[in-house]
């Protein structure tokens, strides 16, 4: 059960002191005590845990400091959608919101490789309006002997570019969590010309001290990849161990199924599931068209399968999009043959833009329909 509070209700008031020797002497009940900081107000969630069956709904809901209560199911319970859950979704970093209504586009390289290559490819993203990028410092490599990405040493140099071009939030891979530190201290040393979103890869999925580790922390959101090969639900818990840890700012990413049946993309697209991330949590969707298509192919109506996919995603109500694009995607150290090309880039942001446009006009034909009618 979730007992919500009045916003911004004072930890000091006799109402919340009231409220808390009552919750705390319900016997078989473990309190578990959330906040959530929003743009305006501050919320305080009270989590009950353990034998709330049979508590009394009304009764807690008359409590001095609640205002309302919501029986939770055992999934997801901070990041889930509820019974009567009206709570919002989403949150907003350095400037930008993140929502189950909006759209972010986060085009960058796959890794970071030259200072030439990240100044073209931000200054292209400042000429097209764009506040957010993707950008690989610490690669996760399947062969051990493949570019392991610059780490630390180009994070001075990447996040100074970010903040001349007006970038706000870079995502960014973290692989363990020394990396948080050695992310902070650089933005720190620089006076946080830039914001970062800590991307969990799908190859860490289910690597729960590292998500122990994130969760800890509120600095900074997180980019929660898939995993490639396990369960929905098992990467849904997997985005919950960063929210029981403490950080809800959480945006989880679909970037295809490892399967011989995806072939010849790299992997299987699953964006048919946006909408079913969106109805089990609250929590942003991000697609990545890249890591699961994997090449630049083309349909022979000229339009590359990355694109396609992308827009897929899109009409299906995607919150962000993460995609790589590179100067001389030949010269790449990783995932060159993906990279769309920056001749591209204005035209898939625009394509982007497009098909969020349409996703919002299917709202407005399904609203009327489907309903069970009384006769
Ligand atoms: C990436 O986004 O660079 C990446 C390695 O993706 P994934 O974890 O989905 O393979
Ligand atoms: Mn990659």
């Amino acid at each position: 059960m979730l007992a919500i509070l009045h916003p911004d209700t004072p930890l000091d008031s006799d109402s919340y002191r009231q409220t808390m020797s009552f919750l705390e002497q319900l016997p078989g009940v473990a309190i578990k005590v959330h906040e959530v900081k929003g743009a305006t107000q501050r919320l305080t969630e009270i989590y009950l845990l353990g034998d709330t069956k049979s508590l009394d709904k009304d009764e807690i809901e008359a409590l001095p400091a609640v205002e309302r209560v919501i029986r939770i199911s055992d999934d997801y319970r901070i990041l889930g959608r509820h019974r009567d859950d009206q709570r919002q979704s989403g949150f907003t970093y350095n400037g930008v919101e993140f929502n189950q209504n909006n759209l972010n586009v986060f085009a960058g390289l796959c890794a970071v490789d030259t200072q030439e290559h990240v100044e073209i490819m931000m200054r292209a993203l400042k000429e097209q309006g764009q506040h957010c990028t993707r950008m690989g410092a610490y690669k996760p490599r399947t062969n051990p002997y493949s570019f392991q990405g610059h780490g630390k040493s180009c994070l001075p140099w990447v996040f100074e570019t970010a903040g001349k071009h007006d970038i706000r939030v870079v995502a960014m891979e973290i692989t363990h969590e020394s990396h948080i530190e050695e992310i902070d201290e650089c933005l720190e040393k620089l006076g946080r010309p830039t914001g970062v979103m800590l991307q969990v890869g799908t190859r860490n999925t289910q690597n729960f001290e590292l998500l122990k580790a994130i969760g800890r922390q509120k600095t900074y959101p997180v980019l929660l990849k898939r995993g490639f090969g396990i369960t929905l639900n098992e990467s849904l818990n997997a985005a919950e161990y960063l929210a029981s840890e403490g950080n809800a700012n959480v945006v989880f990413c679909l970037r295809g199924m490892k399967s011989d049946a995806g072939q010849p993309h790299r992997n299987m697209v699953d964006f048919a599931h946006v909408p079913t991330v969106k109805r089990l949590t609250r929590m942003p969707v991000c697609i990545d068209p890249s890591h699961s298509v994997g090449s630049r192919d083309k349909a022979p109506d000229g339009i590359p399968d990355v694109m396609h996919a992308t827009a897929q995603g899109v009409v299906a109500g995607a919150n962000m999009v993460l995609v790589d694009f590179h100067p001389r995607p030949e010269k790449a150290l990783v995932d060159g043959p993906q990279a769309l090309l920056m001749d591209e880039l204005p035209a898939y942001l625009e394509d982007v833009s497009q098909c969020h446009q349409l996703w919002k006009k299917r709202q407005e034909l399904y609203r009327n329909t489907g309903e069970v009618r009384a006769k």
